[in-house]
């Protein structure tokens, strides 16, 4: 982590001093660059599209590669950096690339790593958009996408072919918090000679840090819990620096879906925080998912960390031994339509929980993934997935458990 040469995009530009054997809460809090000369406590940031060389011929030499320094913010800013180090440092990955959203950043991968005749096999369970992005728009390029169950590692090895260059994992998914054996698929992808991709946004590196189980490539939405308080979209690539530098940072210098540095900063800051948040945000989630899964009103409860989750004992080991914030259950109902009615009625009774499809935030957030994430989708596909009308999710925030437990009870104690 601190080692000093391990900036092949930047070579020679200085590191924080920190201990080989640093943890990560002290790296989250830590890694980064060296203060400028002005010795600031808090990190700078640097509102520059540019930067100035001394001389013409240095110029030319930053420019050609030959000598490391900050060039154009589209590709090298300082605090853009501080993050991406730090991100990688708590993701035990050598390098990290931001970009403006999380789905940039799996536009950035698929640029990068895909061309026109290339397979993909994608988790059936991953975020909407990432399906839109592979099968409309890399589809129109000639990327065939085959999807596949979430937690049925026999169907991706039989979605393999040898044509197929990116196994797309994401886990647990949104919103039913389906788990994915991340050693299992690296193992199916490295067999084929592809690379699995995993998008470590619900558990963040506090809880799973994905290399360390056989993935290759690691993507986030920063937007969740990296800032963690719902103010910045961002994106990141975190992988080996063969592929993160030299493979995404050309295209990124290419294609320009740059972090702004004012995101960048807001999310260091986020990061230095992630730990705690995550533990208290976790514990929250899964005191209302054992509360829940006893009220009456109540079909069906899910969260990795309750031991009726059908990937329980997998999630617990794979996520040290923590559910996660993110949790969803079913209201009990006759039919889809009272089903429907009854969902809206629990969550219009809230009034602590912001009604938002957002997550990852410390304001605790509920909705109604069949009528709004998964809106898009017929009634049949929404089945399939597993999305009923009664379906709510909560991603739980920072608030006192006992206030949200008040807040959810309002609605579901008069459908009782
Ligand atoms: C939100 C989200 C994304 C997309 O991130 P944006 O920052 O909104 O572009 C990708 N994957 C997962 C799992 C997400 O929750």
């Amino acid at each position: 982590m601190a080692d000093q040469d391990d900036t092949a995009r930047k070579p020679g530009l200085p590191r924080v001093d920190l201990p080989p054997d640093a943890r990560l809460e002290t790296l989250a809090v830590r890694e980064g660059l060296p203060a400028t000369p002005w010795g600031e406590n808090s990190e700078a940031l640097f509102l520059t599209s540019s930067f100035v060389h001394p001389d013409a011929a240095t110029a030319a030499r930053r420019f050609a590669g030959e000598e490391e320094a900050f060039v154009y913010s589209r590709f090298t800013n300082p605090t853009v950096m501080m993050m991406e180090r730090r991100l990688a440092a708590l993701e035990g990955t050598e390098a990290c690339l931001a970009t403006a959203s999380g789905m940039s950043a799996i536009l950035l991968l698929c640029m990068g790593l895909l061309k026109s005749g290339d397979h993909v096999v994608c988790s059936r369970s991953v975020f909407g958009s990432t399906i839109k992005l592979l099968s409309s728009e890399f589809g129109k390029f000639g990327v065939e996408t085959t999807y596949v169950s979430q937690s049925e590692p026999a169907e991706w090895r039989a979605a393999m072919r040898p044509n197929t260059r990116l196994l797309f994992a994401e886990t647990p998914s949104n919103p039913l918090t389906e788990v994915c054996d991340i050693q299992a698929l690296a193992d199916i992808a490295h067999e084929g000679g592809a690379l699995l991709v995993v998008d470590n946004c619900f558990c963040s590196p506090a809880l799973q840090q994905p290399v360390k189980l056989g993935a290759d490539l690691i993507i986030h939405s920063g937007t969740k819990y990296l800032d963690g308080q719902g103010r910045v979209l961002a994106g990141m690539v975190c992988g080996p620096k063969s592929i993160v530098e030299g493979v995404l940072v050309p295209v990124m210098r290419s294609a320009g879906m740059s972090l702004s540095p004012f995101n960048a900063w807001v999310v260091l800051k986020g990061l230095e925080t992630l730990g705690i948040r995550m533990a208290a945000q976790s514990a929250n989630g899964l005191a209302l998912a054992q509360w829940l899964e006893a009220h009456p009103a109540v079909e069906r409860v899910y969260h990795p960390g309750l031991a009726s989750h059908p990937q329980h004992a997998l999630a617990m080991a794979q996520q040290g031994g923590v559910g996660g914030a993110v949790l969803s259950f079913i209201v009990k109902s006759a039919d889809a339509v009272q089903a429907r009615e009854r969902a809206f009625a629990v969550i219009d009774a809230t009034r602590i929980c912001s009604i938002t499809a957002n997550l990852g935030d410390t304001k605790t957030t509920i909705t109604h993934p069949a009528s709004t994430s998964h809106g898009r989708l017929s009634e049949d596909q929404r089945l399939a997935a597993g999305i009923t009308q009664g379906l709510i999710r909560v991603a739980a925030g920072l608030e006192h458990v006992e206030d949200l437990k008040v807040d959810l009870a309002r609605g579901l104690d008069r459908l009782v």
